[in-house]
Protein backbone atom coordinates (compact mmCIF):
# COMPACT_ATOMS: atom_id res chain seq x y z
CA UNK A 1 0.00 0.00 0.00
CA UNK A 2 1.35 3.57 -1.23
CA UNK A 3 1.89 6.12 1.44
CA UNK A 4 1.95 9.95 1.78
CA UNK A 5 3.27 11.94 4.26
CA UNK A 6 3.87 15.80 4.55
CA UNK A 7 6.06 16.18 7.43
CA UNK A 8 9.66 18.71 8.73
CA UNK A 9 12.17 16.22 8.43
CA UNK A 10 12.40 13.12 6.74
CA UNK A 11 14.33 10.99 8.47
CA UNK A 12 16.25 8.28 6.13
CA UNK A 13 17.56 5.21 7.44
CA UNK A 14 16.46 4.11 11.15
CA UNK A 15 19.87 2.68 12.17
CA UNK A 16 20.73 3.63 16.13
CA UNK A 17 21.76 7.22 14.60
CA UNK A 18 18.41 8.00 12.83
CA UNK A 19 16.11 6.67 15.86
CA UNK A 20 18.84 9.28 18.45
CA UNK A 21 18.05 12.14 15.28
CA UNK A 22 13.88 10.93 16.06
CA UNK A 23 14.53 12.59 19.66
CA UNK A 24 17.01 15.33 18.73
CA UNK A 25 14.02 17.02 16.54
CA UNK A 26 11.16 16.05 18.41
CA UNK A 27 13.00 17.73 21.38
CA UNK A 28 12.92 20.72 19.19
CA UNK A 29 9.24 20.22 18.22
CA UNK A 30 10.27 19.32 14.81
CA UNK A 31 7.57 16.15 13.32
CA UNK A 32 9.62 13.39 11.73
CA UNK A 33 9.12 10.58 9.86
CA UNK A 34 11.19 7.89 9.62
CA UNK A 35 11.95 5.38 6.32
CA UNK A 36 13.96 2.64 6.60
CA UNK A 37 14.72 -0.43 3.44
CA UNK A 38 14.73 -2.93 6.58
CA UNK A 39 11.54 -4.20 7.66
CA UNK A 40 13.43 -3.70 11.41
CA UNK A 41 14.44 -0.49 13.19
CA UNK A 42 18.11 -0.55 14.44
CA UNK A 43 20.23 -0.85 11.37
CA UNK A 44 23.68 -2.80 11.65
CA UNK A 45 22.73 -3.53 15.42
CA UNK A 46 19.66 -5.14 14.73
CA UNK A 47 20.53 -6.71 11.23
CA UNK A 48 24.06 -7.71 12.09
CA UNK A 49 25.11 -8.16 15.90
CA UNK A 50 21.42 -7.58 17.99
CA UNK A 51 23.32 -10.12 20.80
CA UNK A 52 26.84 -8.72 20.89
CA UNK A 53 27.61 -6.34 24.02
CA UNK A 54 28.45 -2.86 23.07
CA UNK A 55 31.10 -1.54 25.78
CA UNK A 56 31.49 2.38 24.32
CA UNK A 57 27.87 3.53 24.52
CA UNK A 58 28.58 6.37 27.42
CA UNK A 59 26.91 5.04 30.79
CA UNK A 60 26.34 2.12 29.65
CA UNK A 61 29.06 -0.37 31.14
CA UNK A 62 27.99 -2.85 28.68
CA UNK A 63 24.84 -3.31 26.30
CA UNK A 64 23.40 -5.59 23.62
CA UNK A 65 23.01 -3.53 20.64
CA UNK A 66 19.52 -5.47 20.42
CA UNK A 67 18.72 -4.23 23.63
CA UNK A 68 20.15 -0.22 22.79
CA UNK A 69 17.58 -0.46 19.98
CA UNK A 70 14.82 -1.39 22.43
CA UNK A 71 15.98 2.04 24.66
CA UNK A 72 16.30 4.59 21.98
CA UNK A 73 12.63 3.29 20.71
CA UNK A 74 11.71 3.94 24.36
CA UNK A 75 13.29 7.05 24.14
CA UNK A 76 11.82 8.26 21.46
CA UNK A 77 8.57 6.87 21.62
CA UNK A 78 6.88 9.99 22.96
CA UNK A 79 7.27 11.97 19.77
CA UNK A 80 5.39 8.99 17.36
CA UNK A 81 7.21 9.25 14.43
CA UNK A 82 5.28 7.49 11.65
CA UNK A 83 7.71 5.03 9.84
CA UNK A 84 8.00 3.35 6.56
CA UNK A 85 9.69 0.08 7.08
CA UNK A 86 10.62 -2.61 4.22
CA UNK A 87 10.77 0.88 2.08
CA UNK A 88 13.97 2.07 0.44
CA UNK A 89 14.05 6.19 -0.17
CA UNK A 90 14.50 6.34 -4.28
CA UNK A 91 14.19 9.54 -5.04
CA UNK A 92 14.84 13.05 -3.20
CA UNK A 93 14.19 16.00 -5.17
CA UNK A 94 13.49 19.68 -4.24
CA UNK A 95 15.09 22.67 -1.91
CA UNK A 96 15.27 23.63 1.80
CA UNK A 97 12.21 24.31 3.31
CA UNK A 98 9.93 21.85 -0.06
CA UNK A 99 11.76 18.23 -0.48
CA UNK A 100 9.82 15.33 -1.92
CA UNK A 101 11.15 11.83 -0.98
CA UNK A 102 9.95 8.78 -3.05
CA UNK A 103 10.42 4.96 -2.15
CA UNK A 104 10.90 1.67 -4.20
CA UNK A 105 6.96 1.09 -3.13
CA UNK A 106 5.88 4.48 -4.73
CA UNK A 107 5.05 5.76 -1.58
CA UNK A 108 5.88 9.64 -0.98
CA UNK A 109 7.06 11.71 1.72
CA UNK A 110 7.16 15.59 1.60
CA UNK A 111 9.18 17.74 3.74
CA UNK A 112 11.27 20.25 4.64
CA UNK A 113 14.13 19.13 5.65
CA UNK A 114 15.99 15.74 5.30
CA UNK A 115 18.50 13.68 7.26
CA UNK A 116 20.52 11.19 5.90
CA UNK A 117 21.49 8.54 8.00
CA UNK A 118 21.72 5.93 6.02
CA UNK A 119 24.90 4.02 7.55
CA UNK A 120 26.65 2.00 5.06
CA UNK A 121 24.36 2.56 2.55
CA UNK A 122 21.26 -0.37 1.38
CA UNK A 123 23.79 -2.64 2.92
CA UNK A 124 24.68 -6.09 2.12
CA UNK A 125 27.04 -9.00 2.84
CA UNK A 126 30.08 -9.88 0.58
CA UNK A 127 29.21 -13.21 -0.58
CA UNK A 128 31.28 -15.90 -1.73
CA UNK A 129 30.77 -16.88 -5.57
CA UNK A 130 29.88 -20.30 -4.88
CA UNK A 131 27.78 -22.19 -7.60
CA UNK A 132 24.31 -22.92 -6.30
CA UNK A 133 24.38 -20.82 -3.44
CA UNK A 134 21.29 -19.35 -4.14
CA UNK A 135 19.47 -22.49 -2.17
CA UNK A 136 21.48 -22.93 0.55
CA UNK A 137 20.56 -19.05 1.22
CA UNK A 138 17.01 -19.70 0.91
CA UNK A 139 16.69 -22.31 3.74
CA UNK A 140 19.42 -20.13 5.80
CA UNK A 141 22.67 -23.30 6.12
CA UNK A 142 24.49 -20.59 4.34
CA UNK A 143 23.57 -17.33 6.48
CA UNK A 144 25.78 -13.69 7.17
CA UNK A 145 24.02 -12.95 10.36
CA UNK A 146 23.17 -14.42 13.58
CA UNK A 147 20.14 -13.09 15.05
CA UNK A 148 20.21 -15.79 17.90
CA UNK A 149 22.94 -17.75 19.50
CA UNK A 150 20.63 -20.30 20.34
CA UNK A 151 19.68 -20.81 16.54
CA UNK A 152 22.66 -22.64 16.03
CA UNK A 153 22.40 -24.98 19.20
CA UNK A 154 24.03 -28.48 18.42
CA UNK A 155 24.60 -27.70 14.79
CA UNK A 156 28.22 -27.86 13.27
CA UNK A 157 28.96 -24.57 11.73
CA UNK A 158 31.78 -23.80 9.61
CA UNK A 159 32.71 -19.82 9.64
CA UNK A 160 34.73 -18.31 6.64
CA UNK A 161 36.72 -15.15 7.01
CA UNK A 162 39.60 -13.87 8.38
CA UNK A 163 38.50 -10.59 10.56
CA UNK A 164 36.51 -9.83 13.91
CA UNK A 165 33.19 -11.30 12.74
CA UNK A 166 34.17 -13.91 11.68
CA UNK A 167 36.80 -14.11 15.01
CA UNK A 168 34.43 -13.12 17.02
CA UNK A 169 31.84 -15.97 15.98
CA UNK A 170 33.88 -18.65 16.23
CA UNK A 171 34.40 -17.76 20.24
CA UNK A 172 30.66 -17.02 20.85
CA UNK A 173 29.23 -19.80 19.59
CA UNK A 174 31.93 -21.76 21.79
CA UNK A 175 29.56 -24.33 23.79
CA UNK A 176 26.34 -24.12 21.49
CA UNK A 177 27.64 -25.34 18.00
CA UNK A 178 28.39 -28.92 18.23
CA UNK A 179 31.96 -27.96 16.40
CA UNK A 180 32.97 -24.87 14.69
CA UNK A 181 35.63 -25.08 12.16
CA UNK A 182 37.06 -21.16 11.31
CA UNK A 183 38.35 -21.29 7.61
CA UNK A 184 40.47 -18.23 5.98
CA UNK A 185 42.70 -18.31 3.50
CA UNK A 186 45.94 -17.22 5.86
CA UNK A 187 47.30 -17.83 8.67
CA UNK A 188 46.96 -14.71 10.15
CA UNK A 189 43.61 -13.31 11.46
CA UNK A 190 43.19 -9.86 11.14
CA UNK A 191 40.97 -9.75 14.17
CA UNK A 192 42.13 -7.28 17.02
CA UNK A 193 45.18 -8.92 19.42
CA UNK A 194 42.67 -9.96 22.21
CA UNK A 195 40.23 -11.62 20.40
CA UNK A 196 43.26 -13.31 18.35
CA UNK A 197 44.85 -14.38 21.48
CA UNK A 198 41.65 -15.93 22.48
CA UNK A 199 41.11 -17.82 19.11
CA UNK A 200 44.36 -19.96 19.66
CA UNK A 201 43.63 -20.69 23.37
CA UNK A 202 40.47 -21.91 22.05
CA UNK A 203 42.29 -23.65 18.92
CA UNK A 204 44.80 -24.80 21.83
CA UNK A 205 41.77 -26.74 23.51
CA UNK A 206 40.31 -28.27 20.69
CA UNK A 207 37.08 -26.25 20.91
CA UNK A 208 37.90 -24.47 17.07
CA UNK A 209 38.94 -25.62 14.56
CA UNK A 210 41.22 -23.26 12.02
CA UNK A 211 41.27 -24.77 8.29
CA UNK A 212 44.33 -22.78 7.42
CA UNK A 213 45.01 -21.40 4.68
CA UNK A 214 42.35 -22.54 2.61
CA UNK A 215 39.26 -20.93 0.89
CA UNK A 216 35.46 -22.07 0.18
CA UNK A 217 35.45 -23.87 -2.72
CA UNK A 218 31.99 -25.56 -3.25
CA UNK A 219 29.29 -26.70 -1.10
CA UNK A 220 27.28 -30.13 -0.93
CA UNK A 221 23.97 -30.97 -0.26
CA UNK A 222 20.44 -31.38 -1.38
CA UNK A 223 17.40 -29.24 -1.72
CA UNK A 224 19.28 -26.51 -0.11
CA UNK A 225 20.28 -28.48 2.89
CA UNK A 226 23.64 -28.54 3.61
CA UNK A 227 25.99 -31.74 4.18
CA UNK A 228 29.43 -30.05 3.40
CA UNK A 229 31.86 -27.47 2.42
CA UNK A 230 34.62 -27.79 0.15
CA UNK A 231 37.64 -25.99 0.76
CA UNK A 232 40.64 -25.50 -1.30
CA UNK A 233 44.51 -24.42 -0.27
CA UNK A 234 46.36 -22.46 -3.18
CA UNK A 235 47.95 -25.49 -4.16
CA UNK A 236 44.67 -27.20 -5.41
CA UNK A 237 44.35 -29.36 -2.36
CA UNK A 238 40.60 -30.11 -1.18
CA UNK A 239 39.35 -30.80 1.67
CA UNK A 240 35.50 -31.66 2.74
CA UNK A 241 34.23 -30.08 5.81
CA UNK A 242 30.86 -32.05 7.27
CA UNK A 243 28.87 -29.37 7.85
CA UNK A 244 24.78 -28.07 8.93
CA UNK A 245 25.71 -24.33 8.48
CA UNK A 246 28.37 -22.03 6.62
CA UNK A 247 28.57 -18.64 7.69
CA UNK A 248 30.70 -16.54 5.59
CA UNK A 249 31.72 -13.23 7.02
CA UNK A 250 33.09 -11.60 4.19
CA UNK A 251 32.45 -7.64 4.85
CA UNK A 252 29.78 -5.55 4.10
CA UNK A 253 29.26 -4.17 0.39
CA UNK A 254 28.89 -0.69 0.89
CA UNK A 255 26.90 0.57 -2.08
CA UNK A 256 25.22 3.92 -0.86
CA UNK A 257 22.54 2.81 -3.80
CA UNK A 258 20.33 5.55 -5.07
CA UNK A 259 21.76 7.81 -2.21
CA UNK A 260 24.58 8.16 -4.60
CA UNK A 261 22.50 9.76 -7.83
CA UNK A 262 21.07 12.89 -5.61
CA UNK A 263 24.29 15.14 -6.30
CA UNK A 264 25.66 15.01 -3.08
CA UNK A 265 29.70 15.69 -2.45
CA UNK A 266 30.83 12.13 -1.45
CA UNK A 267 34.49 10.55 -0.63
CA UNK A 268 34.59 7.25 -0.69
CA UNK A 269 30.79 5.88 -0.87
CA UNK A 270 30.37 8.34 1.99
CA UNK A 271 28.97 12.03 1.88
CA UNK A 272 30.54 14.74 2.44
CA UNK A 273 29.02 17.09 5.81
CA UNK A 274 29.61 20.23 7.14
CA UNK A 275 31.08 18.85 11.00
CA UNK A 276 29.66 21.86 12.09
CA UNK A 277 26.17 21.54 11.20
CA UNK A 278 25.75 18.08 9.60
CA UNK A 279 25.12 19.81 6.37
CA UNK A 280 25.53 18.43 2.78
CA UNK A 281 26.52 20.48 -0.39
CA UNK A 282 23.23 20.63 -0.97
CA UNK A 283 20.85 23.56 1.43
CA UNK A 284 18.49 21.26 3.53
CA UNK A 285 20.36 17.95 3.19
CA UNK A 286 21.73 17.00 5.94
CA UNK A 287 23.36 13.84 7.08
CA UNK A 288 24.97 11.99 10.16
CA UNK A 289 25.83 8.89 10.86
CA UNK A 290 28.06 6.27 9.77
CA UNK A 291 27.12 8.00 6.46
CA UNK A 292 29.10 10.87 6.88
CA UNK A 293 32.49 12.17 6.22
CA UNK A 294 34.19 14.73 7.66
CA UNK A 295 38.08 15.20 9.37
CA UNK A 296 38.02 13.33 12.20
CA UNK A 297 34.92 11.10 11.63
CA UNK A 298 34.84 8.21 13.64
CA UNK A 299 32.53 5.52 12.94
CA UNK A 300 31.04 5.63 16.36
CA UNK A 301 27.34 5.30 17.45
CA UNK A 302 28.01 7.84 20.30
CA UNK A 303 29.52 10.44 17.97
CA UNK A 304 26.64 9.97 15.37
CA UNK A 305 24.20 10.48 17.84
CA UNK A 306 26.25 13.92 19.04
CA UNK A 307 26.08 14.68 14.79
CA UNK A 308 22.18 13.87 14.92
CA UNK A 309 21.99 16.87 17.54
CA UNK A 310 24.52 19.20 15.64
CA UNK A 311 21.67 18.65 12.96
CA UNK A 312 18.39 18.97 14.84
CA UNK A 313 19.28 22.31 15.53
CA UNK A 314 20.96 23.35 12.29
CA UNK A 315 17.69 22.14 10.76
CA UNK A 316 15.61 24.19 13.30
CA UNK A 317 16.11 28.01 11.43
CA UNK A 318 14.65 26.40 8.26
CA UNK A 319 11.38 24.90 9.56
CA UNK A 320 11.12 27.97 11.81
CA UNK A 321 12.49 30.18 10.04
CA UNK A 322 10.80 33.26 12.41
CA UNK A 323 11.92 32.15 15.87
CA UNK A 324 14.92 32.36 17.90
CA UNK A 325 16.22 29.06 18.98
CA UNK A 326 16.90 28.89 22.88
CA UNK A 327 19.04 26.14 23.94
CA UNK A 328 18.01 24.80 26.51
CA UNK A 329 18.65 21.52 28.34
CA UNK A 330 16.36 18.32 28.87
CA UNK A 331 16.65 18.66 32.20
CA UNK A 332 14.57 21.92 31.87
CA UNK A 333 12.28 21.11 29.21
CA UNK A 334 11.38 17.59 29.74
CA UNK A 335 9.92 15.52 26.91
CA UNK A 336 7.45 16.93 25.58
CA UNK A 337 5.04 14.74 22.56
CA UNK A 338 3.76 17.05 19.48
CA UNK A 339 1.00 18.48 20.20
C1 LIG B 1 29.94 -6.43 14.33
C2 LIG B 1 29.90 -4.95 14.61
C3 LIG B 1 30.23 -4.47 15.85
C4 LIG B 1 30.18 -3.10 16.11
N1 LIG B 1 30.51 -2.66 17.36
C5 LIG B 1 30.41 -1.33 17.66
C6 LIG B 1 30.75 -0.83 18.97
O1 LIG B 1 31.17 -1.58 19.85
N2 LIG B 1 30.60 0.52 19.18
C7 LIG B 1 30.17 1.40 18.22
O2 LIG B 1 30.03 2.59 18.50
N3 LIG B 1 29.87 0.95 16.97
C8 LIG B 1 29.99 -0.38 16.67
N4 LIG B 1 29.71 -0.82 15.41
C9 LIG B 1 29.35 0.17 14.39
C10 LIG B 1 27.92 0.67 14.57
O3 LIG B 1 27.00 -0.43 14.46
C11 LIG B 1 27.63 1.71 13.52
O4 LIG B 1 28.49 2.81 13.74
C12 LIG B 1 26.18 2.17 13.60
O5 LIG B 1 25.27 1.12 13.33
C13 LIG B 1 25.93 3.30 12.62
O6 LIG B 1 24.61 3.70 12.79
P1 LIG B 1 23.84 4.46 11.62
O7 LIG B 1 22.48 4.70 12.18
O8 LIG B 1 24.66 5.58 11.13
O9 LIG B 1 23.79 3.41 10.40
P2 LIG B 1 23.30 1.90 10.26
O10 LIG B 1 23.24 1.19 11.55
O11 LIG B 1 24.15 1.33 9.18
O12 LIG B 1 21.80 2.05 9.72
C14 LIG B 1 21.56 2.66 8.47
C15 LIG B 1 20.18 2.27 8.00
O13 LIG B 1 19.88 3.01 6.80
C16 LIG B 1 19.13 2.21 5.94
N5 LIG B 1 19.22 2.72 4.58
C17 LIG B 1 20.32 2.91 3.82
N6 LIG B 1 20.01 3.42 2.61
C18 LIG B 1 18.66 3.55 2.61
C19 LIG B 1 17.71 4.01 1.64
N7 LIG B 1 18.08 4.46 0.43
N8 LIG B 1 16.39 3.99 1.97
C20 LIG B 1 15.99 3.53 3.19
N9 LIG B 1 16.83 3.09 4.13
C21 LIG B 1 18.14 3.11 3.85
C22 LIG B 1 19.74 0.82 6.11
O14 LIG B 1 18.80 -0.19 5.74
C23 LIG B 1 20.08 0.79 7.63
O15 LIG B 1 19.06 0.19 8.39
C24 LIG B 1 29.77 -2.18 15.12
C25 LIG B 1 29.42 -2.65 13.85
C26 LIG B 1 29.48 -4.02 13.57
C27 LIG B 1 29.11 -4.52 12.20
Amino acid sequence: MKREFETDVAIIGAGPVGLFAVFECGMLKLRCVLIDALDAVGGQCTALYPEKPIYDIPAHPAIEAGALVSQLEAQIAPFAAPRLLGRRVERLAGTAGGFELGTDHGDVVRAKAVIIAAGAGAFGPNRPPLAGIEAFEATGDVRYYVRRREDLRGRRVVIAGGGDSAVDWALALQGIASSIMLVHRRAKFRAAPEMAARLDAAAAAGEVELVIPYQLHGLHGVDGRLEAVEVAALDGRTRRLEADVLLPFYGLSMDLGPIAGWGLDLELHRVRVDPATGQTNVPGVFAVGDVVSYPGKLKLILQGFSEAAVAAHAIHPIIFPNEALHFEYSTSKGVQPHG
